[in-house]
This record gives structure tokens, sequence and C-alpha cells, in this order.
């Protein structure tokens, strides 16, 4: 699980009337001869704009997600809409109130999502992927009885949150869905495969490398989760919970005619959509916990946690 540097997601703030901030997700496939020149180009626009974020670059494209001051992140937009190569990118923005993120990254990589395949098997999004649905389109596909819904993503998002009635492989990093499908070949088998991740950038690889293991009716949410919640028709109906985001928000609402809690609770199972960081620090494990609970048992995802914070600070009666 990915370490938290927060103790409370800020409120949402998506009523804002004008929103002071924008939190921009974005992504596009499309070459890039030289990532590690096109780094140095990006940091230096988003440090101009005081953006912050995480961006990664490679020979493939390029995946971001920051946050910045409107008016900086609409000329960011403005910029990358502007130059030829990446003219296709579209952004989805979230209103805020500040910075969703504490410092700026940007990085070269091999791959701008890692599903890590070997290089004779690594595929273009542009040349193979799977059929782009609408949030409608999607919502219609998933009535059919011979579709299987499958989540792209980690477990610890689909906890948040996915579609009611999706498959969501117990998997942990986005490079373990290789071998998860070719070991789960007859849950798909002769199926109507739709697959869904948060902004889409992640079907676009994984439903091409479904396409290229044989199965020959493979769709993807086309802008993800995050578009199926915001659009006008679907407004996210039928997707259970909320959303994971890599950001200081955590989790997003998505649903906004059905909605409900899925995550627990992880020491009395009551129905909580709260996160903490367990306090045990070697451990910093991020789990769900009730007011309730963390009243009564302090802020550790189990007791062996608790104790062991115990015995460190015991000497001088530390604690809480
Ligand atoms: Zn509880
Ligand atoms: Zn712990």
């Amino acid at each position: 699980m990915p370490e938290l540097t927060t103790e409370d997601a800020p409120a949402s703030t998506g009523t804002s009337p004008c929103p002071p901030f924008e939190v921009l997700l974005y992504y596009l496939y499309f070459p890039i001869e030289d990532p590690e020149d096109y780094v140095e180009e990006h940091r230096a626009l988003c440090e101009k704009l005081e953006l912050r974020g995480r961006i990664l670059v490679a020979r493939e494209g390029i995946n971001g997600t920051l946050s910045g001051r409107t008016e900086d992140t609409q000329r960011y937009r403005e910029w990358m809409q502007a130059q030829p190569a990446s003219s296709a990118i579209t952004f989805k923005a979230d209103p805020a109130d500040g910075h969703a993120f504490r410092k700026l990254a940007i990085k070269a990589r091999r791959e701008i999502v890692t599903l890590g395949l070997p290089s004779e098997e690594d595929l273009d999004p542009n040349e193979t992927t799977g059929r782009y649905l609408s949030p409608q389109e999607f919502y219609d596909a998933m009535q059919d009885p011979d579709a299987v819904i499958l989540d792209a993503r980690n477990d610890y998002e689909s906890e948040l949150g996915k579609f009611r009635n999706a498959i969501c492989p117990e998997v942990a990093n986005f490079r373990e869905f290789p071998q998860w499908i070719r070991q789960h070949r007859d849950l798909l088998e002769g199926k109507r495969i739709l697959t869904y991740c948060t902004g889409g950038i992640r079907c676009e690889k994984f439903s091409g490398f479904l396409v290229n293991e044989g199965f020959d009716n493979v769709s993807q949410l086309e802008g993800g989760i995050v578009t199926y919640g915001r659009d006008p028709a679907v407004q996210g109906k039928d997707f259970e919970g909320s959303c994971y985001v890599f950001d200081e928000r955590i989790s997003v609402p998505v649903n906004h005619v059905n909605p409900s809690v899925i995550a627990h609770c992880q020491h009395c199972g009551t129905p909580s959509e709260r996160y903490r960081n367990c306090a045990y620090a070697p451990c910093n494990a991020q789990f769900f916990c009730c007011p309730a609970c963390e009243e009564s048992f302090g802020k550790f995802c189990r007791t062996s946690c608790r104790d062991q914070a115990a015995e460190i600070s015991s000497p001088d009666g530390g604690g809480q």
C-alpha cells in the first residue's frame, strides 16, 4: 500500500463557486524521442507555474497529475494543447481549495504505467487496445448478462470503491495483472470483457494486453471512473463506494445517483471510508478506522502494532 503523508483528507470542495485551485489528471500515449529532454523542459514549465504533483515521461507518452492555482493550471493545459505532438491530450480537472501535493516530481521511465511486459510483448495502445466505451455505453454494456466487469486497479483501490458486480483481482501492483489474467482465463473466456480504471490510462494498455492474449471482445471505459462520475447522463450510477486517488485527497465521490459505502472499519467492521495510517511508524499501513475504534484503540492497524508502539514508548511513559 502507498504511504500517506496526511492525517486527514480535506473535505470535498466540489461545490465551491470559484475554485482558486485545480487538480489535473491526464495522460497521452504519443512518441517522445528523448524523455530526459522532455522532463527538463517540463520541469522548467511546471516550476515557473508553481505546479505540484507527479509526472511520468517515457518514450510512449506522458502520465501526470498536478495541482496549482487555476490560472496556472489553465496555462499548463493551453501549453500542452498548443504543442502539435500533444494537442490531442484531454484533462480531467477537479476544483480544490489548495494544492493536493506537497512537491513536484517529474521522472523519465521506461513506461508511463508499468505493466512490465517483456519488450517483445509490449504494446502501443495507439495500435492495439480495447474498444472505447463512453460512460453511457459502458453503463448499457454492464447490463449485458454476458458481460464481465473487470477492475484494472490494485486491490487497495477497489476496497474503497468499485462497479457493482465487478471482478477485483487481488493484486497489489499493476504489473501483477498479466500473470493474474493467465491464471484466471476461465473467468473471461467467451465473455464480453469490460475494463475500467481511475482515469483510463491503465486500461489502454491492459485492454490491449487482453486483445493480444486472444480475447476478442474487449472494451474499456474511456476516461475512467472519474469521467463516469462526472458524466451528466450516468452520474456515476452503480459505482459502489468512492474512487481512490493518488494525491492528498485520497478519495473522491463518484456516484450521485445510488451511492453507498463498501469500505469497512478494520477493527469493528462498520461501514467507514475513513483512512488512517498506522501510528506504529515501522508499519505505517493505510487502513479504514471508524471514530469509535480510533478513540478506544488508538490509531493502530492491529494489536501487535499497538503493543510494539507501547513497548517503545513505555520507558519514559509516553503514548496517548
Ligand atoms: Zn470501528
Ligand atoms: Zn500497523
